[in-house]
């Protein structure tokens, strides 16, 4: 008798899971919305599932290796960041894994892109206003003004994919762009954006000339109106050039009175408890983040202190919280559709059997010959 593939994801991706089922697999879908404990992960495993589909929520490290041995042949996670994988672990029992790249880069640029401006115009305390029946008059300035993106300086820390995509929507704002990345710099891409600038400026549709460049970090933190973060999390010894708690005392200290931060990143990218001081004792002016350091919000966060609700935006993690982007079947549309794709690619034994060949496999220095 053939054996019948069984794949078990920790969290309902909807309808892409019938593309697997009706290839013949079957499919066990964690039932409840909260994350399985790490105990149940491992007791499947180790009950000999060919493939697990996780989320970020899953810690995947050599327990669950172990408890595969021999059977688990694919982990394919439903997100870009793999920071809850460890790579080390993975390779060492030589398990590929996948992620969702690209099809969720807009939707986060997008969303880290409508941050700033809900931060910058004050949009939060202005429908409290409203809502709150704190309207009681017109007035040129009382009781606050919100600061234009327009024409206004942005760092972006990170130039990959998705910061990359930031700076495109930034430039259709004529924002000055200070371009932070130690690992690489895409100087096509910023040539092209200068360009596109020039051209709007040649022909009227801007009316100040603005700027693109790679500087350092110091720079682009101090001189920056705006700062959005779009690295991965990396710890010590992960990379020459960590990223956790990059923003930290030393970090926030460089920013200016005014300067705004945006987090849509990781969480741990960002020191919360020196966060919340910078904002409590106004050494930058506000911060809108998406992510945090544990998920969800625990209740006693510093980030909750009501006294600078005015000036700190809070989201649930929901930067690629668009329909398309997080269900569409279509692995080139959607990341339900790319990580089932890439569960198909190993476990089927597509480019040949090639893992080093797989598009959306992430460590596929494990498998080099
Ligand atoms: P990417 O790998 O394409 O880009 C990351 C960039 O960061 C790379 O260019 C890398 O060189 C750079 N980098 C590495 N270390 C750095 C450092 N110390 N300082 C500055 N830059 C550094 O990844 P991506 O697709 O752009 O995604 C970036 C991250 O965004 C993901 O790893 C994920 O954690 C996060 N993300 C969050 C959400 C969300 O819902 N909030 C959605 C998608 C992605």
């Amino acid at each position: 008798m053939s054996h019948r593939v069984h794949v078990f994801v920790t969290c309902d991706i909807g309808d892409a899971l019938n593309i697997l089922r009706k290839r013949g697999y079957e499919v066990e879908v964690y039932p409840y919305p909260e994350a399985p404990p790490k105990s149940l992960i491992i007791e499947k495993v180790k009950s000999g599932v060919d493939g697990l589909i996780t989320t970020l929520r899953d810690p995947i490290d050599a327990e669950v290796f172990a408890a595969g041995k021999g059977t688990l042949k694919i982990i394919a996670q439903f997100a870009v960041g793999f920071d809850n994988i460890n790579r080390a672990d993975a390779n060492r029992y030589k398990v590929p894994f996948t992620h969702t790249a690209d099809v969720l880069t807009e939707a986060t640029a997008e969303f880290a892109f409508f941050l700033m401006g809900a931060l910058a115009r004050k949009l939060w305390p202005a429908e409290h206003l409203t809502r709150d029946n704190q309207w009681s008059y017109w007035h040129p300035y009382l009781p606050f003004l919100g600061d234009e993106v327009t024409g206004k300086t942005v760092a972006v820390i990170g130039t990959g994919r998705i910061g990359l995509a930031f700076i495109k929507k930034c430039a259709g704002f004529d924002m000055n762009i200070l371009c932070f990345d130690p690992v690489y710099e895409n100087h096509d891409y910023i040539k092209a954006i200068q360009e596109v600038k020039d051209l709007r400026f040649q022909r009227r549709i801007s009316r100040e000339r603005v700027t693109i460049r790679y500087t350092t970090l110091q720079e682009a933190l101090s001189s920056a109106d705006f700062i959005s973060l779009h690295v991965p999390l990396l710890r010590e010894g992960e990379s020459p050039s960590p990223t956790y708690h990059l923003i930290n005392e030393t970090t926030l200290r460089m920013m200016k009175p005014t300067a705004m931060i945006i987090n849509t990143s990781r969480g741990p990218v960002v020191d919360e408890n020196a966060l919340a001081r910078a904002l409590r004792e106004h050494w930058i002016a506000g911060a809108a983040l998406d992510v945090y350091a544990i998920e969800p919000l625990p209740t006693d966060s510093p980030l909750r202190d009501p006294s600078i609700a005015d000036r700190c935006r809070l989201t649930p993690h929901f930067a690629s919280a668009a329909t398309i982007t997080r269900l569409s079947s279509d692995p080139n549309q959607g990341m339900a559709g790319r990580c089932v794709q890439g569960l198909i690619d190993v476990l089927e034994g597509n480019y040949g059997g090639d893992i080093t060949k797989m598009p959306y496999v992430v460590n596929k220095e494990a498998f080099e010959k």
